[in-house]
């Protein structure tokens, strides 16, 4: 079981995300637990104001330390208050200046942490001092910037959690993907058998499953060649 505690200022952009489909499911069947946060609610101030222009100047409005901090404390309140007790917990800022998100370290976190605190960003940024403070790690999922950390928080909680037991019917699934394989798949088909004049290969419908399995291998290592060269030759 992994838990994700996700601190927002949008938690119901992050419930409605997170609330469909598989792992809306995985919810559901209790093999995640997903649970968010709205920073405001954590505000000092009585306007619930949770951002102030930078000192030093500049363009924009930067989230205050105080909120998230408040934020954090309550998260660990309340986990202890359930009697969630975590044998390992990582928090992590999604952010822009992080490294960027890989399978690999999407497979570690799966692995190696039962409890997520994530925190996303909003405007421009956080104020330094709460990273320094409460923070382990600052995961971006791309070189390009976003308006906020709720997609971000979304990605890589979808990607985690795939990876726990109980998320995908089967667990082969996540291990013959694209990239957790080191290469990209091979080219997959369903019915209709022909679709606008295209036939379905011919040896997926041989019932031979040796031929099968070396069309799908070399259909991956060619497809990886022509797309994702990076892959197959880290070095070049
Ligand atoms: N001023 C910040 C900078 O230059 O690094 C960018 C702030 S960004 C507009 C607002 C928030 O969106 C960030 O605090 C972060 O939480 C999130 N964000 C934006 N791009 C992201 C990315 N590529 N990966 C992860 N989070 C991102």
């Amino acid at each position: 079981m992994m838990r994700f505690d996700i601190m927002t200022l949008f938690p119901d952009l992050v419930t409605t995300v997170l609330g469909e489909s598989i792992i809306g499911r995985a919810q559901k069947s209790g093999a995640i637990e997903v649970r968010t946060y709205n920073i405001r609610d954590y505000s000092e101030d009585k306007h619930r104001r949770v951002d102030d222009t930078p000192y030093g100047g500049g363009k924009g409005m930067l989230m205050m330390a105080p909120p998230i901090y408040n934020c954090y404390r309550a998260i660990l309140e309340q986990q202890a208050a359930e009697g969630f007790v975590a044998k390992n917990r990582r928090v992590i800022y999604l952010s822009p200046m992080g490294k960027v998100l890989t399978q690999a370290r999407a497979s570690a976190l799966a692995s190696e942490y039962d409890n997520l605190i994530l925190l996303c960003g909003h405007y421009e940024g956080v104020d330094r001092r709460i990273v320094d403070e409460i923070v382990d790690e600052e995961i971006s999922i791309g070189d390009y910037i976003l308006t906020g950390g709720e997609i971000p928080a979304c990605i890589l909680t979808d990607c985690v959690a795939r990876l726990i037991d109980g998320v995908l019917a089967d667990a082969e699934c996540h291990e013959k993907e694209s990239i957790s394989s080191g290469l990209l798949e091979y080219p997959q088909y369903t019915r209709p058998y022909e679709f606008h004049g295209v036939k379905v290969p011919d040896v997926l419908i041989s019932g031979h499953h040796e031929n099968i399995d070396r069309w799908r291998a070399e259909q991956a290592r060619s497809l990886t060649e022509e797309l994702r060269p990076d892959l197959l030759h880290p070095e070049a």
